[in-house]
């Protein structure tokens, strides 16, 4: 019951379920899936055709199965580096597939040997699965879920060790020479745990293409793609956290909302086309310039906010204006823009909602005294604006 033969069927039908699910993801377009789905197909393919040699030439099929399985191996590393956006293709890499698969015939037609045959496909299996598992890891997020890249890694490693294990087998006598298709216990063991590792890696693989999909999902809900700065409800969800950390911590943090002056002059001057470059400019200077712990997000139109973390108003003031000095003074496309700002810091049982609309008063106000300046909260009762330049 237990025959290679049996496990090679179980095989065949393991890749082909592979394909079909790997093939589910194609119109996603994620790079790598369109390899990594012919590479099962072709595995499936020379399982497919052990099995139903029957009377064929055994050097025949022993050749073409294993340059079928080759060319799966290389296109599942191959698909790998693509998803992980490198170049798929490595010369010395199928070049080494390439002398293998000479070498293979070699010891096949020439001056047939067994143990090199066995030796020589699973060094090159286990390479392949290595190279994916590693590639993995290599790329594993630091800021998110790691299971999909560690699944990956541990089903293609362990298909690996599985690949080792029987070329130092084969090398060391400790298995008695044998091919592929007798019912020995150690190719009984050998196709059984290809069977188990085979779907583990292209569930694996099914895994980092939906986590990649999720990623892709979380970037266009939360990035804003003119200017790629947070938008507004990923803004205010991240700022509502970091409020909340401050208020057990008992830190200062403060809030400016900025809004770029006269820019419907821009646009009407320049061109909606300059404006949207000019929108980008200013975003990508004020980003350049926070500090790393700050939130920065564009909350519609030409309005923006910042959370200053560790800061109070006066902190968040010089910073803030430091910010409208370096806006000033980078002119884009010939064209020199200002932003008027309001800050207001969180006090203690404050909501952000609060301090934004007390933000939002004071830049009402640092409008109507003239624009390109910086005007507190508690100034917008005080009529005190700082303008520093
Ligand atoms: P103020 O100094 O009082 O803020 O004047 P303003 O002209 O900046 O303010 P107003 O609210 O009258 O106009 C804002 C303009 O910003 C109008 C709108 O066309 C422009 N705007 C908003 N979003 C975009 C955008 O994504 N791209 C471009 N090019 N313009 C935008
Ligand atoms: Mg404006
Ligand atoms: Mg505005």
């Amino acid at each position: 019951m237990f025959s290679p033969l049996a496990l090679i069927g179980v095989v065949v039908v393991s890749c082909l379920m592979s394909v079909a699910i790997l093939g589910s993801l194609l119109r996603t377009s994620v790079p790598g899936i369109s390899r990594w789905c012919v590479a099962y197909a072709l595995l499936a393919a020379a399982a497919l055709w052990v099995l139903t040699a029957g009377a064929q030439p055994r050097q025949f099929v022993i050749i073409g199965a294993s340059l079928i399985a080759l060319v799966a191996a290389l296109l599942l590393v191959q698909g790998t580096r693509q998803f992980f956006g490198k170049g798929p293709a490595r010369h010395e890499e199928s070049a080494a597939f390439v002398t293998a698969f000479v070498a293979l015939v070699y010891f096949t037609c020439v001056s047939p040997n067994i143990d090199a045959r066995v030796a020589l496909i699973s060094i090159l299996l286990a390479y392949a699965r290595i190279t994916v598992g590693t590639l993995a890891l290599r790329h594993a997020p630091r800021d998110g879920a790691r299971y999909p890249y560690r699944f990956v890694a541990a089903a293609t490693y362990l298909g690996a060790l599985v690949h080792v294990a029987r070329a130092v087998a084969v090398a060391f006598g400790v298995v008695p020479q044998m091919t592929f298709l007798q019912p020995s216990p150690w190719n009984v063991l050998f196709v059984g745990l290809a069977i188990v590792t085979l779907p583990c890696m292209s569930t694996g693989m099914v895994m980092l293409a939906h986590d990649q999909l999720v990623r892709r999902m979380e970037q266009l809900a939360s990035i804003d793609e003119l200017t790629g700065v947070l938008m507004r409800r990923a803004f205010m969800a991240r700022a509502n956290v970091l409020l909340c950390h401050a208020l057990e911590k008992g830190s200062p943090l403060s809030v400016a909302i900025l809004d770029i002056d006269n820019f419907k002059a821009v646009n009407d001057g320049f061109g909606h086309g300059a404006g949207d470059r000019i929108l980008t400019h200013i975003a990508s200077v004020i980003s350049a310039r926070l500090r790393p712990c700050d939130l920065f997000g564009r909350l519609g139109g030409e309005e923006f906010a910042i959370v200053f973390v560790d800061a109070r108003k006066t902190d968040a003031v010089g910073l803030t204006n430091a910010l409208r000095l370096a806006v000033d003074r980078s002119p884009c496309e010939g064209v020199r823009c200002t932003f008027s700002a309001g800050v207001e810091c969180v006090a203690a049982g404050d909501t952000l909602a609060g301090a934004l609309a007390r933000a939002d008063a004071a830049l009402y106000l640092a409008k109507a005294t003239g624009r390109n300046r910086v005007v507190t909260a508690s100034a917008v009762d005080e009529r005190d604006v700082v303008k520093s330049d």
